[in-house]
């Protein structure tokens, strides 16, 4: 009887009808995929994505080179060399991060007291070569000035749950 069963069906292609048919039903639903790069999903507050250094709004940096977010650093990939500025301001004289270590685990952004460093939500940095991800202090602050208003409203939009 199964098999006579599956000879029926196979000879009135039911199979295929009944899969001809949900294609059709879902031609007229909302579309689930996106046309990437051209448009782009929605991303968390908390997503964690290429690093950046931010400054305050009259451009100094944030950072007070306190340490914190090498000594955290799972992957050791960060690497910091500070003195005191004349003003008696301590600050970096190098901020390197060896991306390829890194491990997006977000500990330097959680351990940072001036929110300096943060992952930021760009996650289109793939490079062609490996020295292209080692980042230091410049390219560091270039993406921070870069993405500081996404950064902020990030910031704001997470701040009420914690
Ligand atoms: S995200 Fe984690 S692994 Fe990457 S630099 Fe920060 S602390 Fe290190
Ligand atoms: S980025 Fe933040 S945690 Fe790291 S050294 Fe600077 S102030 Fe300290």
């Amino acid at each position: 009887m199964a098999l006579f069963d599956g000879t029926t069906r196979s000879i009135l292609l039911l199979e295929i009808i009944r899969g001809m048919w949900l294609t059709l039903c879902y031609l007229f639903k909302k579309k689930v995929t996106i046309n990437y790069p051209y448009e782009k999903g929605p991303l968390s507050p908390r997503f964690r994505g290429e690093h950046v250094l931010r400054r305050y709004p009259n451009g100094e940096e944030r950072c007070i080179a306190c340490k914190l977010c090498e000594a955290v650093c799972p992957a050791q990939a960060i690497t910091i060399e500070a003195e005191p500025r004349e003003d008696g301001s301590r600050r970096t004289t190098r901020y390197d991060i060896d991306m390829t270590k890194c491990i997006y685990c977000g500990f330097c952004q959680e351990s940072c007291p001036v929110d300096a460093i943060v992952e930021g939500p760009n996650f289109e940095f793939a490079t062609e070569t490996r020295e292209e991800l080692m980042y230091n202090k410049e390219k560091l602050l270039e993406n921070g000035d870069r993405w500081e208003s996404e950064i902020a409203a990030a910031l704001t939009a997470d701040a009420p749950y914690r």
